[in-house]
């Protein structure tokens, strides 16, 4: 029996996030023939060569033409334009779908440009790696992680079921929100800990500066941790905080407040205070693992992956 789900899928932009679907979609046998575009011919060139998809098509036009299933798989910012250059195209009955890492805006951005008998259901893999481009993407990058569903409100409950059975046979576990509380929980979870390890990692840059490089010498374990978050894509991240800017600030604010709480209880030697926050702050760590969301593993196994 076909295991197909979308006889052609459509891929906008070629890099970790779309590479890995095209493998795990190859796989799971679930899409008849997928097709490619990327901005850069360079990325176009990588994806032929590595046989990322099963066609590389110079335009975005030409790659959703005829397709069931269109994945908007650039930064946040590039898609609004991408939508535009491709409406036209879009076949009746077609889904678009994208993976940014941010939600209401994308759906400000992209709706206006979703034609007639077209339907629109934003998707968001909570799986990455500080690593981008063609060569980065590997299957198993969804299994066991949540994908977040943020449909449109004129979206048909069918495709949204089929949508996420198709996430759930890449291996992710679905949830469906709303474009704001998603936005929040991304803020929480993901953005405002990037922008911390950005600050941290620029810090230390700083200071490595007047050290002569002491701070990548004896780089300790937390240290390393913020390197490998702060080596995240740069216009995926400033993308990201262009367009999910209230939740972010909300969450900096509550942060700038602990901060300031803790660093007061450090003046004072407020000892209790320290190690109650640190153990409660423990707890959740135990929890993440227990939920299956990470591993204690030496470098949280993290060290075979995506290298
Ligand atoms: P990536 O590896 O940097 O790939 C981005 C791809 O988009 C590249 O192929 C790039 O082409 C292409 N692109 C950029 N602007 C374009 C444009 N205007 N038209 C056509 N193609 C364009 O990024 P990624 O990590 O896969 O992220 C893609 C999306 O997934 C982003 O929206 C991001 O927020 C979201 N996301 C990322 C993660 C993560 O951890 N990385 C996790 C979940 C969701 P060139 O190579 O030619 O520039």
């Amino acid at each position: 029996m076909s295991k197909v789900m979308y006889n052609r899928v459509a891929l906008i932009g070629l890099g970790l996030i779309a590479g890995s679907m095209s493998l795990a979609m190859r796989r799971a046998g679930v899409a008849g023939e997928i097709t490619g575009y990327a901005r850069s011919q360079a990325t176009r060139d990588t994806a032929l060569e590595i046989n990322l998809v099963d066609r590389v098509c110079d335009t975005a036009v030409e790659a959703v033409r005829d397709a069931d299933l269109v994945v908007l798989a650039v930064p946040v910012g590039a898609m609004g334009p991408v939508m535009a250059e491709i409406e036209a195209t879009l076949k009746p009955g077609a889904i678009v779908t994208d993976v940014g890492s941010v939600k209401k805006s994308v759906l400000d951005a992209v709706l206006p440009h979703i034609p007639e008998g077209v339907q629109f259901i934003g998707t968001h893999p909570m799986a990455g790696t500080e690593h981008s481009g063609p060569r980065a993407g590997f299957a198993e990058l969804f299994e066991n992680r949540w994908c977040l569903i943020v449909p449109s409100e004129t979206a048909d409950e069918a495709e949204i079921e089929k949508l996420e059975a198709f996430w759930s046979v890449l291996g992710a576990n679905t949830e469906r929100m709303t474009p704001e509380h998603h936005d929040t929980v991304c803020a929480v979870v993901s953005h405002v800990p990037h922008l911390i390890a950005y600050t941290m990692v620029g810090v230390a840059d700083d200071l490595g500066r007047v050290t002569d490089q002491e701070v990548i010498k004896f780089s300790a374990a937390g240290f390393r941790d913020f390197t490998r978050i702060a080596a995240s894509d740069p216009t995926m991240w400033r993308d990201v905080f262009l367009t999910n800017k209230e939740a972010a600030l909300e969450i900096l604010g509550r942060f700038t407040e602990e901060l300031f709480a803790l660093q007061r209880a450090i003046r004072t030697g407020d000892g209790d205070h320290l190690h109650d926050y640190f153990t409660r702050t423990r707890a959740i760590r135990r929890g993440i693992i227990e939920a299956g969301q990470d591993t204690d593993a030496p470098d949280f196994g993290r060290a075979k992956k995506g290298e």
